[in-house]
């Protein structure tokens, strides 16, 4: 049976608990949650105790489960996916360092990748052997993505790409990436642009790491001096990237905004309330106010993303209401924000610049380690608003495309790109 003919309607209810058992058996022996030792929640061990839980993941048959066989996914229904979501909902999340490679690049180039793309990078995508990054921003092109400087120019049969890109994520962990670049200044800027798979390690990429406040490295600068692509790695139409960075973008907001499981989940709330209680605080008014809130907010949240993935799981390609869940998940942060700082209070300001471990107290240290664990992420929470799009322009996507609000005023819609004046020339 090919994948376009499998429904969910055609999974029995003796086939859907057979596969949930499987899942769950699966789930209790692999999915023990990730220990995190070191300032940064992104580190070396974070990274591969994610990918070693993927690649057990697709030992036992269960990773890329709606992807065609012929290209590493296990070619099952959406039914199924559902099925996996449910169950993984109740574990801790073992694929958070995947959210790019798996939630983003993964659907990218089964949807618009050709045979040869798929078949040559699909299936160690799917089960982590490489890791993949997003190259869209620039240091003068982040909002406005679409002015974007890095020139991509054919020669022969190949490709020569110049240029810089920043913010990339995990950029320094990843062995392949899908770039955004010119390919046609003489076009307005949003037309002269196409998409192209990158070799993270070929001579020509300068990947520069950056140091942030926090002590964490997850994002980097990268440099393209004459790298040279092949032809055959561009994916989608010439000229033809922003249509399809602006799919990337809306798989980002689903991924960020809706996460990797299904149903009413609300666990932060439960965090919370764990901790309100191993703080004896739960019957302080303001505590039970903000519990309450935190439940709310993270029901509603639920009750969008679950409208996202029936949309997905109907064959829509994930549109504009993916920021819904994007900004509404950035508010829920700062609101935990704003909490966490008043109910732990002035621990949050003791910094152990020893940073070693976030698990419990070290001994002989300067600081309270659980000040640490709390500055830095109420630092690192800031992130929330600006990764994958900011607040403001996800209030201009909802405003302009989902509530069909006139657009703002675009002067620079069919002005050449080599005649515009941007933030970076
Ligand atoms: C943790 C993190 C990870 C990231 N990972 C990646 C990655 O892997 N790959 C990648 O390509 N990029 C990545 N980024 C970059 C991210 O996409 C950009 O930071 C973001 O799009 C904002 O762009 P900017 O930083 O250039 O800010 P700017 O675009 O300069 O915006 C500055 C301020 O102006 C506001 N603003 C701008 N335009 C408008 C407008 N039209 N209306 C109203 N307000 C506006 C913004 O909301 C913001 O407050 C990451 C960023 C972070 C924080």
């Amino acid at each position: 049976m090919s994948q376009s003919t499998i429904d969910s309607d055609t999974l029995d209810s003796a086939e859907a608990d057979a596969f949930r058992a499987r899942c769950r058996a699966f789930l209790d022996q692999h999915a023990t949650g990730i220990a995190i030792n070191g300032p940064d929640p992104r580190s070396d061990q974070a990274v591969a105790q994610s990918r070693a839980f993927q690649m057990k993941l697709a030992e036992a048959g269960l990773a890329g489960l709606t992807y065609p066989a012929e290209y590493g996914g296990q070619g099952l229904t959406k039914a199924h996916e559902r099925i996996w979501r449910e169950e993984y909902a109740d574990y801790p999340d073992m694929t958070g360092q995947l959210t790019i490679s798996h939630g983003m690049c993964l659907p990218m180039l089964a949807e618009y990748g050709t045979h040869e793309q798929k078949s040559a990078f699909l299936a160690k995508n799917i089960s982590a052997e490489h890791l993949w990054c997003q190259m869209f921003s620039e240091p003068g092109a982040g909002s406005d993505v679409a002015s974007l400087q890095t020139r991509a120019v054919l020669d022969g049969e190949e490709w020569t790409i110049n240029g810089q890109k920043v913010w990339t994520t995990l950029a320094h962990k990843c062995d392949y990436g899908i770039l955004i670049a010119r390919t046609d200044p003489d076009q307005p800027k949003h037309r002269g642009i196409s998409m192209f798979i990158v070799d993270m390690k070929a001579p020509g990429v300068e990947i520069r790491p950056i140091n942030q406040i926090d002590g964490g490295i997850h994002f980097n600068e990268i440099f393209f001096t004459d790298l040279r692509i092949p032809a055959s790695w561009r994916v989608g139409d010439l000229n033809d990237g922003w249509r399809l960075a602006t799919a990337m973008l809306m798989y980002e907001r689903v991924a960020i905004g809706t996460g990797s499981t299904s149903g009413i989940k609300t666990p932060n709330y439960k965090w919370w309330g764990d901790e309100a209680r191993r703080r004896g605080r739960t019957t302080d008014p303001v505590v039970r106010q903000f519990l309450m809130r935190l439940y709310s907010e993270e029901a509603t949240k639920s009750l969008v993303a679950l409208r996202t993935r029936a949309e997905m799981k109907a064959g829509k390609t994930p549109g504009p209401g993916g920021s819904l869940g994007k900004l509404h998940g950035a508010k829920i942060t700062t609101l935990i924000r704003s909490f966490a700082l008043e109910m732990v209070g002035p621990d949050t300001m003791a910094w152990d610049d020893t940073g070693t471990d976030l698990s419990g107290p070290t001994e002989g240290s300067r600081f309270s380690t659980e000040g640490s664990k709390w500055a830095k992420a109420a630092i690192g929470s800031f992130s929330a608003n600006i990764a994958g799009g900011s607040d403001e322009i996800q209030k201009n996507i909802i405003g302009d495309r989902v509530l069909g609000l006139p657009r703002e005023p675009s002067v620079d819609k069919d002005v050449a790109f080599r005649d515009l004046r941007t933030s970076s020339t």
